[in-house]
């Protein structure tokens, strides 16, 4: 088997193993292959693999593969940082955007998404840690916040997102991705039953035991499927 179909089945298998271990469906829990830096030969063998959702941190560089990718039936998410001037192409060209983090951000996409694409799925991205080096809404002052961007008329706010320190032990990791869920519930009680966020974008190639054990509904897997990144990010 090529080495990132094995990573793959080996990744699936840890979720299927992390649900049953916490009495999750699996089935609530999708995959998501982090594909910066990557080749787009390096995509296709993860879709060979059956993956259809591949999430981006670059923009210039996920538009190359979005556009050489365009006759395939994929799911792109965009996972980096945004500055303001980029929100119009992410907006026409992804289905997903897991990293808003100011209000002017998610303003913006609302204006920019073309209407004939429907609502665009965003998560609002938390610095769950309080970490000075990490973008991301403080979870002080979130809900307002969200229930004003849950307003907005050409996004669908789906949930959070978080990347918690990496160097956090196995509890604390848990601890993490625990505050995270609490944020949820919070905005969710005052929301409609429509508009409730049913998405937790969390977990990753190290974490994403601790993360499913919390309820995410989304791990973004980059290394653990393509290998290590020559640059680190
Ligand atoms: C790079 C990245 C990932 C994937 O991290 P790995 O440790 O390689 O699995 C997930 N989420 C975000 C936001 C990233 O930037």
């Amino acid at each position: 088997m090529p080495k990132i179909e094995n990573n793959i089945d080996d990744v699936s298998k840890r979720i299927d193993q992390s649900a049953a271990e916490y009495g999750r469906d699996p089935s609530e829990i999708l995959l998501l292959a982090v594909s910066k830096t990557r080749s787009v030969e390096h995509i296709r063998q993860a879709m060979d693999a059956g993956l259809t959702h591949f999430a981006e941190n670059y923009l210039q560089e996920a538009l190359d593969k979005i556009t050489e990718l365009k006759a395939e039936d994929l799911c792109w998410h965009f996972i980096g940082p945004l500055q303001s001037n980029k929100t119009r192409s992410a907006a026409e060209n992804f289905s997903w955007v897991h990293s808003v983090d100011r209000l002017k951000i998610a303003t913006r996409l609302s204006d920019q998404r073309p209407e004939s694409l429907g609502p665009l799925n965003i998560c609002l991205q938390v610095n769950i840690d309080n970490e000075p080096s990490k973008s991301g809404f403080h979870a002080d002052g979130l809900v307002p916040i969200a229930l004003q961007i849950a307003q907005l008329p050409n996004l669908r706010l789906r949930g959070l997102m978080a990347i918690p320190r990496a160097e956090n032990s196995f509890q604390e990791q848990q601890a993490a991705f625990q505050k995270l869920a609490e944020l949820r519930q919070q905005i969710n009680q005052s929301l409609d039953n429509s508009e409730k966020l049913d998405t937790l974008s969390m977990g990753m190639s190290g974490d994403l035991e601790a993360a499913i054990s919390q309820g995410s509904t989304m791990v973004r897997v980059g290394t653990d499927i393509f290998g290590k990144r020559e640059q680190q990010q």
